[in-house]
């Protein structure tokens, strides 16, 4: 059986910045990815590489910066510096500005495809990692001092055996239900349909979040005129608005979004993406830890969870180099109840600020009406609240990991 040090299942954004981050621990580090790259191109494997438009932390950026895959994706980011966030039916708006930080920018927006062919361009630079793709992860079994993992490639089935497996397979994850992980969550009976479009009167370097009854819609700059677009409806409305003619949607966003941007043009391609609420019981056991969307899947609104991801990623990162370079096992129970312990608190808070949003929005009983007013005007109006909801939109409260900091590994 042929043997690793450390096998990550899923080679989405998450996975990926994983396996580049572990570059210089000296180990056999594998990555296991279901899809291939589609043919024709340099686009990356896996299902997450598509046109979406991610809005990447500071932390974040800081994290990829470390692992080396930011100066290749930087050229094709664009800085946000101002958010615009309003609710539809009333008055005022909550504006955030990178200058109440006396920062460059509050974050940026990249392509998912652009990310991942990041990741993977360094992945192949460095050669320090295997990739074993297409291959889907079947089954696990606990060795005594390995876990052993079942795959399906090329209409056969592989054994490999690692000293460390990380379930980094995504909201469904069977890495995670072939370690009888338990999750908890709920759907949110909504749906995010994602193109891109041109407003009229384009607001240089501003996202735009607008609250409405049945859900949020994000407008994310992405350089020139065009916008990267979230429309998210019930799920029933989403199907339609993603049926319907071009003129038809644009004219449906316009109404929903209200015309501080004039009106839209130029729709992309339309893909709708269903919303819940996924939280694994717990992250860690024997021989595994559990990272990025497999972990804890979120509500978009708030454009948290790839930045929760990258925060997992940069926690084991640091446990993990600090492992090797002590010369001691990566499948440690030490090393996965440390990672647990320390991702703690930045996922309940997470989890709770996105659902905690999705909640307190799309619910219009009195005292809920009351307390989001108060907390929108409060963001606005309050510079040290304004700094604090910056900070930990962020990804900067609590104990953040070295990467994150901008300090090497
Ligand atoms: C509409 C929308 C907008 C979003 N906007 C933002 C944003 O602005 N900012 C932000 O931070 N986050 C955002 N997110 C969230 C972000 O996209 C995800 O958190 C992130 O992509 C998760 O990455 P991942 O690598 O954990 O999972 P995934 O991208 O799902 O990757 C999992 C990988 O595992 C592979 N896999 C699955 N099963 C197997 C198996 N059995 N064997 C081998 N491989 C397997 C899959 O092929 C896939 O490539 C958004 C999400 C949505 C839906």
């Amino acid at each position: 059986m042929d043997s690793f040090d450390c096998l990550i299942v899923g080679g989405g954004a998450v996975g990926a910045s994983l396996a580049c981050a572990l570059r210089g621990t000296g180990w056999r580090i594998g990555l296991i990815e279901a899809t291939a790259a589609p043919a024709g191109g340099p686009a990356a494997p896996g299902t997450g590489h598509d046109d979406r438009g991610l809005a990447l932390s500071i932390s974040s950026q800081r994290i990829l910066e470390g692992i080396g895959a930011w100066p290749v994706l930087a050229p094709r980011a664009t800085p946000i510096r101002h958010i615009h966030v309003s609710e539809q039916g009333r008055f005022g708006a909550t504006r955030l500005s990178a200058e109440d930080c006396g920062w460059p920018a509050l974050a940026h927006v990249v392509v998912a495809r652009a990310l991942g062919d990041a990741l993977y361009g360094q992945l192949a630079a460095a050669g320090h990692c295997d990739l074993i793709c297409p291959a889907q992860l079947q089954g696990v079994e606990m060795l005594p001092d390995r876990v052993g993992v079942r795959l399906a490639r090329d209409g056969r089935t592989q054994l490999l055996a690692a000293r460390l497996l990380v379930a980094a397979d995504g909201t469904h994850s069977r890495a995670r239900n072939c370690l009888g992980v338990a999750t908890q969550g709920r759907d949110y009976g909504q749906s995010a349909v994602v193109t891109s479009v041109t407003p009229a009167r384009p607001r240089e370097y501003t996202a735009h979040e607008r609250f409405t009854p049945q859900g949020p819609i994000a407008l994310l700059p992405q350089g020139g005129d065009r916008h990267g677009l979230v429309f998210v409806r019930h799920s029933a409305q989403a199907q339609r608005l993603l049926e319907l003619p071009d003129g038809e949607f644009l004219g449906e966003l316009t109404r929903q979004f209200s015309r501080r941007l004039g009106d839209f043009k130029q729709p992309g391609r339309r893909r709708i993406y269903p919303l819940r609420l996924v939280t694994a019981a717990r992250v860690a056991g024997p021989r595994h830890v559990i990272i990025g969307n497999a972990a804890n899947t979120l509500h978009p609104n708030g454009a948290q969870g790839l930045n929760l991801g990258l925060r997992d990623v940069a926690v084991l990162a640091e446990l993990l180099h600090a492992a090797a370079r002590a010369g001691r096992d990566p499948g440690e129970s030490a090393i996965t109840t440390a990672y647990a312990e320390r991702r703690r608190g930045d996922h309940r808070r997470t989890v709770n600020f996105t659902d905690g949003m999705a909640r307190l929005f799309y619910n219009d009983s009195p005292p809920l009406v009351l307390l989001r007013r108060l907390a929108m005007w409060g963001a606005d109006a309050l510079p040290p609240v304004k700094k604090e909801l910056i900070r930990a939109a962020s990804g900067l409260r609590g104990m953040t990991p070295a990467l994150a900091r901008g300090l090497p590994l």
